[in-house]
């Protein structure tokens, strides 16, 4: 069974990068997994956004400035940009952590939040990078601003810094509210040409 989308769903694609992805500075396992089944998903869709990490060259969450992470997602280098093979059509775009002194997982804006609500949006269906992190804050945000959520669990990857890390992260999710479920076989778009 496929994952069904109802007319009020948006779907939120997070960080589906080439530096997330592997080859990248930051690369999650099996990341680029995701991407196939993204590209799938996304046209049944009625509203798809998209999250892209968008960092200064300087940024306090890099390793040189006693941040957690290697650096990745410098605005205008080839890691930030997305996965080559991504192919959606995004209706509304969040680029975040470009502020250098500001550190932050989520994908979730006020921005967003007015725009999914103008869609008339009611549900938010999460995928992409990384489970344990952007994900998973994007999630809980949504959840937290009263929309339902859905997180498609063949649609993400984890980190997994601690080998556990994913599971606990849907361990998380779940206590918050937000579904779990499976972008399953959805049919192959037709290709129009
Ligand atoms: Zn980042």
């Amino acid at each position: 069974m496929a994952f069904d989308p109802s007319p009020d769903d948006a779907l939120v694609v997070v960080d589906v990068q080439r530096d997330f992805c592997p080859g990248g500075s930051l690369a999650v396992p099996e990341g680029d997994e995701v991407v196939g089944v993204i590209n799938r998903l996304a046209p049944r869709f009625s509203t798809v956004v998209t999250t892209h990490d968008t960092h200064p060259a300087d940024h306090c969450s890099f390793t040189a400035r006693g941040g957690p992470w290697p650096p990745h997602c410098v605005e205008g280098t080839q890691g930030w940009e997305a996965h080559p093979d991504l192919d959606v059509q995004a209706d509304f775009q969040v680029f975040k952590g470009r502020d250098r002194d500001q550190d932050g997982y989520t994908g979730w804006t006020k921005e967003l939040a007015d725009f999914l609500s103008r869609q008339g949006a009611r549900r938010v269906v999460t995928v992409g990078l990384a489970l344990d992190y952007c994900v998973q804050a994007t999630a809980l945000d949504a959840r937290a601003a009263g929309f339902e959520v859905v997180v498609l669990t063949d649609a993400t990857r984890a980190v997994n810094v601690r080998p556990d890390d994913g599971a606990r992260a849907l361990d998380a999710l779940r206590a918050a509210g937000v579904h779990e479920d499976r972008a399953g076989e959805a049919p192959m778009p037709s290709s129009g040409v």
